[in-house]
């Protein structure tokens, strides 16, 4: 259960500007209604906010995992679960004694010396299984965070988390997702209603194959039953989900893993939003260090796994998104298996050259941004398919060539499932996404797209769906940054964690 970052704000050197930062000097002549721009400011890194939000990560202090600990996990003094020293959001986060506030506004600084925009912010808590911390650790936790955000801009502290909650709605860095990475076996109906409580959108759940074989091997401490209920109930309460999959485990083999791959979009009980595929390595720390040196376990080549990476993007459907691959573990940790943290973009190379042949459906690969276009016309189209007992209808702002400038997913649960009492009932928005460089609220850009209508537009086919479909109500599972938009501009109220309109 991993995210990487590597972003530090270091001081600007003009000697290395990439060919890539100059055409971000567009971006920085636009201006803020009226206001001028730095032109000097150059953006850095400008991946880093290319899907529409800064990415701002919060590491966890250490906490053994109640289960165990799974045998390729490293462990570490003074560093959480599955995580090395060395690795940089591990060591900013370090310095600052892992204290929730302070990271915060560590990076919100960072982000603003690179030139990105933060407005925007997605929280990711990062590190362990944020669900077994203490319940009043937890609560402190996330308050801070929010307090972090409101705070730089407004100055203002909360009493508890609802008010933290409720200023951050308006203030000028404002939390718009909440991500938290979890067991599938920590998604009772009373965690996932704790997870609503904190603002949380959207889940990473730590799957890696789904094998009750490879579990035992590994010392899982959950079974593929626990994977699949999860999800369910996740979807079912509005969750974006996302899985971490891990080829190259003990007990699997490349065919296996493929098959197994292949089968999560095949089997509607799994069918997950987004994915990072992360090889097994041997990492010092981790259990599997010993199996290596006894001859028990060997990991992929480079080729293995560079070629089982091509074939798993090839197999995924237009409606999920590849957020990593390989994991950022400093290749000084690395005993075995591949040290290459930059494999994606050889894998994302060959694949461009298959496009001739056959079309790549993966959502990064055809989103505006990462896809080059002139065309910026665009239509709305959608799918549907089945999905953990419930119907999934994945909504697309697309141009002729198909490249993807914003989607919505659109959920029909089984109602006899939905242990929400808000949701019952009702249909459910999982994600509203508008591509596009992140710009500061009331930017105008010509590049840009965050503010172009196309949010409005992606709703009213999904409202449209529902009604046609007979619901009467429509929920959306909003960050507490985001809420204004559907009350002002689309008609939703808040009725405890989600918005809901009557159609
Ligand atoms: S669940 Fe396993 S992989 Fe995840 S942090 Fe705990 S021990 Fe590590």
């Amino acid at each position: 259960m991993v995210t990487n970052e590597n972003t530090q704000g270091k001081a600007y050197d003009r000697k290395k500007i990439s060919r890539s930062d100059y055409s971000e000097l567009a971006l920085a002549k636009t201006t803020y209604s009226g206001i001028a721009v730095d032109k000097k400011k150059i953006l850095r890194k400008p991946t880093k906010t290319i899907s529409g939000v800064a990415p701002l990560t919060v590491v966890l202090p250490f906490r053994a995992c109640d289960h165990g600990t799974c045998t390729f996990c490293p462990t570490h003094h003074g560093v959480p679960q599955s995580y090395t020293p060395l690795s940089p959001a591990i060591m900013r986060a370090r310095m600052l004694n892992y204290r929730p506030a302070r990271q915060v506004e560590a990076r919100l600084k960072a982000f603003e010396k690179m030139g990105h925009p933060t407005d925007k912010v997605e929280l990711i808590i990062l590190g362990g299984t944020f669900l077994q911390y203490p319940k009043k650790f937890k609560y402190h936790f996330i308050k801070s965070c929010y307090d972090a955000l409101n705070a730089s801009a407004e100055g203002k502290l909360s009493s508890d988390l609802e008010e933290a909650k409720k200023i951050n709605e308006t203030a000028r860095h404002r939390c718009v997702a909440m991500c938290i990475e979890i067991r599938p076996d920590n998604c009772s109906e009373s965690e996932i209603k704790e997870m609503l409580d904190y603002g949380c959108t959207r889940v990473e759940l730590g799957i890696q194959m789904p094998d009750d074989k490879i579990y035992r091997m590994v010392n899982r401490g959950h079974t593929v039953k626990d994977v699949i209920e999860a999800t369910r109930r996740l979807k079912d309460s509005g969750f974006k989900i996302g899985y971490h999959i891990m080829p190259g485990l003990p007990g699997s083999s490349i065919p296996r893993d493929l098959e197994m791959f292949s089968e999560i979009f095949s089997n509607d009980d799994f069918k997950p939003d987004q994915l990072k595929l992360y090889p097994c390595q041997v990492i010092k720390g981790a259990e599997l260090e010993e199996d290596f040196y006894e001859g028990k376990y060997k990991p992929y080549t480079e080729d293995e796994t560079k070629n089982i990476l091509i074939k798993m993007v090839e197999r995924v459907p237009e409606y999920c998104r590849v957020m990593r691959m390989m994991r950022e573990i400093p290749p000084v940790y690395v005993i075995a298996g591949l040290k290459r943290i930059d494999l994606r973009t050889e894998v994302e190379k060959e694949l461009k050259m298959k496009v001739e042949s056959h079309r790549i459906n993966e959502i990064r690969m055809r989103e505006i941004g990462f896809a080059k276009t002139d065309d910026y016309n665009t239509h709305i189209k959608f799918i549907e398919y089945s999905a953990s007992k419930g119907r999934e209808f994945f909504i697309q702002a697309v141009n002729k060539e198909g490249v993807l400038f914003g989607l919505a997913r659109l959920r029909f649960p089984d109602a006899d499932n939905v242990f929400i009492d808000e949701l019952k009932g009702a249909a459910v928005v999982r994600e509203l996404h508008v591509y596009g460089r992140a710009l500061n609220l009331g930017v105008k850009s010509e590049l840009a797209t965050q503010h172009s209508g196309l949010g409005k537009e992606l709703m009213k086919k999904a409202e449209e769906i529902a009604k046609k479909n007979g619901f009467k109500k429509i929920a959306v599972i909003s960050g507490v940054g985001v809420r204004r938009y559907y009350t002002d501009k689309m008609g939703y109220k808040l009725i405890r964690h989600y918005m809901i309109k009557e159609l």
